[in-house]
This record gives structure tokens, sequence and C-alpha cells, in this order.
């Protein structure tokens, strides 16, 4: 089975180019690109300068002494809290930057929900010089003040889309629809494993530092470098793919999905796509998505914003359809006590979405000799809000 997707970008049936006419232009440069790009020895070096003494990599997989007691078990943590700006997605953000600044391009724009990858590339484009739109919908841009701040101080002009429900979808077409208007300078940076063909694949590749490092890091500690489960959220699937990647191929590593059931699948206001989704096209890509009977997007909910997003990317669908990745949900509340859980047995604030995949600990069988490894994709500075309501 090829877990890694082929040359057309398609993960079993799932993936692809399905776009306009008037983007073929766009994508097809990208595509005949990237490869070469990004396996250049002028690339290379400048991608892992950076991430080491930008972004602060190699991240630790850190041992948790007291939640692997309480487990009765081995949890290591793999701390991408620790990076810049607080979360995987710079890694993404970096290369992406690089690979735009070897083709030439001048203007990035981006979309985003949260702010999280919206701040992510108004950050790689402060450091690069590069002129940075990011286009969030209106509604967004109200709920997400901070982040939005963020942008603007980092030199991003932050657009509003207001057709729609005013959220991720409607800034997603308004970015397409600028790329098409600007084919020649400008450069559409992705945030998640999501999108036509190549971004998928180029973001799980930027984002495969996570295991590569594993790998290692897993070696020294356990003398061994696979460990026996992966546990990582999964909004688009970023961080999942990149926590996966190095061991798709080794089926003694049980790879475990964590999505967001919000206040329940039953309820409708879920975040769960594997669950309450079906096959269709999102964002250029063949997947699974949430959609109503006449196949339009709808709503996702989660108290967690970064994993408030109506699909998975093509290699998720394919992973959950061959059953190589296992598929759970965490409710919301499940989430805030894993994050307080956390928070007093190690010290450690995670983002709200990282707290889902910690949630499930409690929903899987962990055995004393095994080793366990959730990435922690973030930190809980941003959900601090959220944090303080519960307790009061
Ligand atoms: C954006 C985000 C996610 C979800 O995105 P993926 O592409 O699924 O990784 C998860 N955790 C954090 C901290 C995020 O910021």
């Amino acid at each position: 089975m090829n877990y890694k997707g082929n040359e057309q970008g398609f993960y079993g049936e799932f993936g692809g180019a399905f776009i306009p006419e008037m983007l073929y232009h766009n994508t097809n440069e990208l595509k005949e690109n990237y490869l070469q790009i990004i396996n250049s020895k002028v690339f290379k070096k400048e991608f892992k300068d950076l991430l080491k003494e930008y972004v602060g990599r190699p991240t630790p997989l850190y041992y948790a002494k007291r939640l692997s007691k309480k487990y009765n078990t081995n949890i290591f943590l793999k701390r991408e809290d620790l990076n810049h700006t607080g979360a995987h997605k710079i890694n993404n953000t970096i290369g992406q930057i690089l690979v735009a600044k070897q083709m030439g391009k001048q203007r990035i724009i981006a979309e985003t929900g949260a702010g999280q990858h919206g701040v992510a590339t108004a950050t790689v484009c402060a450091l690069m010089g590069l002129e940075c739109i990011v286009y969030m919908g209106e509604v967004d841009i109200k709920r997400q003040a901070p982040n939005v701040a963020r942008m603007k101080m980092l030199g991003a002009e932050v657009r509003p889309a207001i057709s729609g429900s005013k959220t991720l979808k409607d800034a997603t077409n308004e970015a397409i629809r600028d790329w098409i208007a600007n084919p020649v300078d400008t450069y559409y940076l992705i945030g998640s494993v999501v999108g036509p063909h190549p971004y998928p694949d180029m973001v799980a590749r930027f984002q495969s530092i996570i295991s590569k490092e594993m790998l290692s890091q897993l070696q020294e500690k356990t003398g061994r470098d696979y460990p026996d489960k992966i546990i990582a959220c999964v909004g688009g699937g970023s961080n999942a793919a990149g926590a996966f990647y190095h061991y798709l191929d080794n089926t003694k590593v049980e790879l475990i999905a964590v999505e967001a059931d919000g206040l329940g699948v039953a309820t409708g206001k879920t975040a769960a796509t594997t669950q309450v989704g079906s096959e269709g096209i999102i964002h250029g890509s063949k997947t699974l998505l949430m959609q109503n009977s006449e196949g339009q997007i709808t709503e996702p909910y989660s108290i967690s914003a970064g994993l408030d997003y109506p699909g998975v990317g093509p290699l998720h669908a394919h992973l959950f359809k061959t059953g190589r990745g296992k598929f759970i949900g965490a409710t919301d509340k499940e989430a805030l006590d894993a994050a307080f859980e956390l928070t007093l047995l190690e010290g450690i604030i995670p983002a709200l979405e990282s707290a889902h995949a910690l949630a499930v600990l409690k929903k899987i069988t962990c055995k004393p000799d095994e080793n366990i490894v959730v990435n922690l994709s973030g930190r809980g500075d941003k959900d601090m809000e959220t944090y303080i309501n519960r307790m009061d």
C-alpha cells in the first residue's frame, strides 16, 4: 500500500487537483518545480539552518513521568509547542516561503480561520521581507482579535471575506480568486495537508521533520527507533501527517488520529469529518468532508479553532478508509479535562487542539511496556480565555 501519494497526488482514491481551469497554470507551475527545489542543496541547507536557528529545532521528545505513571505506560510528548510562534505550523511556512523565493514570487497570500496559520505566514514574510496578504472571514476577524493584531504588527494586510458564512471557506474562496487574478508574482501559501496537488505532499514533507527527529530521539531513549503508538490531533491533518510520516509503512506502529467531536457527533455540533462526512471535493482535492445533501459544505464546530475545519486532507481520508489510521474523537469537555490534567501533572499548558490528542489516553488500552508518543502540536497561551472560563 502506498501511503505517501503518487505523482498525481493521489492517496488511493483521494487527492488529485480538481481545480478550475483558470488555476491550472498556477498549480502546474508549482507542481513542475517543487520537488526539484526542495531536493536542491541550497534549499536543504537554508531550511535546515532556519529550523535550527530561527524555529528552535529539534524539539525535545520529553518523557512525561507523572502522566506515564497515571496511565501505567510510557508516554513521550513531542514538544512542537516549543517552536517559535508556539506550534508546528511554522515548519511548513518556513518551507513554503523558501519555495516561493526560489520561484521568484514577491507577494504571498494565505487564508486563515483561527488566525494561527495567518500568524505563521506573516512571520515568515516579515523574516524574508515579502508582501503578505491574509484573507480571513469577517466573523473570524472579530473572534480572533489577538491573532489579527499579531498579523498586523508583523506587517501583513488582513483582508476580510464578507461572503457566505464569513468564515474559513469564504476566506479560501477569496484567496483562490486573488491567485487566479495574480498568477505571475503571487504565491499561495496553504496551511495544512489540504488543497490541490502538490500541496498535501509538499506540506507533509515539510512537517515530516517531526517524525524524522523522533527516529533518533526514540532510538536514544528507548533503544528502538519506533514507538508502539503515535497520537496526534487532526484539523486538516498537518501535524499528524508530520508525526506519522516516517512510520506510515511501519505497521508495528499504531497511528491514532484524533478528531474534534465538539459537543458530540450526535448533536451535529462537531468537526469529526470521518464520522459525519462523506466523499467530495473541497479546496481542489477529493477527500472526506462535511456537506449537506446538495454537496454544500456544512459549518463545523469545535471549542478548538484549529480543529474547526470541514474536511481532512487526502492522506488522512486514505488512512481512514484503509484502516491504517485509527480515528477516535474527543469532545470539547474531554479535551478541556485533558488540558488541565497535563498542566497539573507536568507543568505544561497545551493548546486546545493538542489537548484532544491527550484526551484519547483515557480511551485506549495502554500496556506498561508500551511506548506512546503524543504529538503536542502547540502551546496553550492562545486558549487562556477558554481555560479561565472553565475555572470560574
Ligand atoms: C492549526 C493547528 C492544528 C490543526 O492543524 P493540522 O493541520 O491538523 O495540524 C493543531 N494544533 C495546533 C496547535 C494548531 O495550531
